[in-house]
């Protein structure tokens, strides 16, 4: 990804690169998330077309997702092989926040780093296939648990940079996972779970953990919050029994839907 697909539904076709589906909550918390493909300037509403036929065809061509030039291969998620090398949101201490090197010099662009990563970042419990631990930029809830198909969230600690909830998060995964089981996930009997009650279990468990942190960078850096759990609704007509292919994109429900059809809704 991106790649450059033609999308066909009933009536039209667009071409462009195809980019991670928008997912946006419902101004009714009962109301499943809205769902719109993105091939370049297009979007397409998916919700009122489930149970339509909808086509996509690979052109063959890449185009990096940041700097837009021609690449026969993608790297980290749609970069061509010098925008890999050169920024810094392709280096690993975005996937693993907790090895930062920031304050070492060696920040591939500390200018973005200080945008990207000196800001608030929220530490989070969230129910996909069971209980899973995560962290995301505080402007990037609800989205981050929309991506993973979550039925349930909870943000539970917030902190002050994306460092220091990687910290937190190693912590959390001496208990939790950080992983969802798609399989699971995709067979649609997720139970629900009290977050609530998980988030007061875990807190007390890695209380010694969390002082130590808060030792290490300060008696503020890591708030607790009070907010409530989250629940959230998806557009699915009939769970997929059986699936075969991921295609493009990492919305675990947009793998949904291709797999349960082999490419088509
Ligand atoms: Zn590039």
């Amino acid at each position: 990804m991106p790649r450059v697909i033609e999308a066909a539904v009933p009536g039209f076709s667009v071409q462009g690169c195809l980019s991670k589906m928008a997912a946006t909550l419902p101004s009714c918390q009962d109301q499943p998330v809205i769902y719109h493909l993105r091939a370049g300037e297009h979007r397409i509403a998916l919700n009122e077309r489930i149970g339509e036929p909808l086509s996509l065809r690979w052109t063959g061509a890449i185009a990096c997702t940041h700097c837009g030039r021609a690449t026969k291969k993608s790297f980290a998620q749609g970069h061509c092989y010098p925008c890999f090398k050169r920024l810094a949101q392709c280096d690993t201490c975005i996937m693993k926040p907790e090895t930062c090197h920031y304050f070492q010099g060696t920040c591939r662009e500390p200018e973005w780093g200080e945008r990207h990563c000196f800001q608030p970042h929220i530490v989070y419990l969230a129910n996909s296939s069971g209980l899973k631990v995560g962290i995301t930029r505080k402007t990037q809830m609800p989205t981050r648990w929309l991506d993973q198909g979550a039925i349930q969230a909870l943000p539970i600690l917030e902190v002050d940079t994306r460092q220091q909830s990687g910290f937190v998060e190693m912590l959390f995964k001496q208990q939790v996972a950080d992983r969802t089981n798609w399989r699971a996930m995709l067979k649609g009997d997720v139970v629900t779970m009290d977050l609530s009650a998980e988030r007061d279990c875990l807190l007390n468990q890695l209380a010694d953990g969390l002082n130590q942190l808060r030792e290490t960078h300060g008696s503020d850096s890591i708030r607790t919050l009070e907010a409530p759990p989250q629940h959230f609704h998806y557009p699915v007509s009939v769970f997929p029994k059986k699936w075969s292919r991921i295609i493009l994109t990492s919305s675990h429900w947009w793998k949904a839907c291709c797999k349960a059809s082999k490419g088509s809704i």
